[in-house]
């Protein structure tokens, strides 16, 4: 039976590939394998560390985002999310010497990312999650690993002729709900009226239907979105903020924050984060940028 359902996945891998090859319009496929990192299976982690019981349930939790092209969106035949975020929980996982079949992927949405931490839901948050204070009262975050900035996509066309935030006063935009993006937008035109959804996909539809001009979010995300319908949107150039993205981790688990950004440092050097950035976001948006500055030390 168990030999069975693995013969099954590797049938349900290799469609996927095909499927991918045969669906190839021009751009890219996003990478639909489920092969990840080598992990390191020499491991010696300090007992009753974070590492060390992960390590040894040979599990990890990670929350991400499951419809966010490029980043995090969920392979429909794989079940597993693919994207930047999923590539970077990889390399994690195999650093504390669990493979990329052990992940448990859980769907996190903007609003429910510090609580899914807080109640232990699970081990680390990765998905486009901005650093900044308010966030680390409650939780702590390793990284950053990105530096994204905040922007605005309109409609094909640009038929409210908006070109910067400053044009939605009176307008309705669309942002996500529990996001800094919807935060930042608030603060910086206080004239508009931001609608909220909970998850960016819902966003990109009203935005298509015509219920909002614009919607506001990170460029990553937006550039993600608008891969999948070129045509239906337009994207503003610049960004209006700097959106440092973290790994979230429960507050107080300081050795795991510090073995992440060990975790980083190593693939900044190595070239895997480059290499991961490539096979993914970098697919739409270009080269990857040079590295970020670790924040905790
Ligand atoms: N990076 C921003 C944030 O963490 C916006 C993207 C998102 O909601 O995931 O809130």
């Amino acid at each position: 039976m168990r030999r069975l359902s693995r013969l099954a996945a590797a049938l349900l891998g290799v469609a996927a590939v095909t499927l991918a090859a045969a669906c190839d319009s021009g751009a890219p496929p996003i990478e639909l394998s489920n092969s990840g990192p080598p992990v390191d299976t020499t491991v010696n982690f300090a007992a009753g560390s974070t590492m060390r019981h992960l390590h040894d349930a040979e599990k990890i939790t990670i929350g991400t985002k499951f419809d966010q092209p490029l980043f995090g969106l969920k392979n429909p035949i794989t079940g597993r999310p693919e994207g930047f975020d999923a590539e970077i929980g990889k390399l994690i996982a195999a650093k504390i010497g669990i493979p990329a079949n052990r992940i448990e992927w859980v769907e996190t949405v903007s609003a429910n990312r510090e609580p899914f931490l807080q109640q232990g839901r699970v081990d680390a948050v990765i998905a486009t999650y901005t650093i900044n204070d308010q966030r680390k009262e409650i939780i702590d975050f390793a990284g950053p690993y990105y530096i994204a900035g905040q922007s605005l996509m309109v409609r094909g066309g640009n038929p409210a002729k908006i070109s910067s935030p400053d044009d939605l006063t009176g307008k309705n935009v669309c942002a996500v709900e529990g996001s800094a993006s919807s935060t930042n937008m608030r603060n910086r035109v206080p004239g508009a009226h931001v609608v909220l959804f909970d998850s960016y996909s819902k966003c990109a539809e009203a935005l298509k239907n015509g219920q909002v001009a614009a919607m506001t979010t990170d460029n990553t995300i937006l550039g993600g979105l608008r891969s999948l319908d070129q045509d239906a949107f337009d994207l503003v150039p610049g960004t209006f903020t700097q959106e440092p993205y973290g790994i979230g981790i429960r507050k107080g688990q300081t050795d795991f924050v510090r073995f992440i950004d060990d975790a980083l440092r190593t693939a900044f050097a190595d070239g895997s984060w480059s290499a991961a950035w490539d096979r993914t976001a970098g697919r739409i948006l270009g080269a990857a940028p040079p590295f970020p500055d670790l924040e905790s030390y």
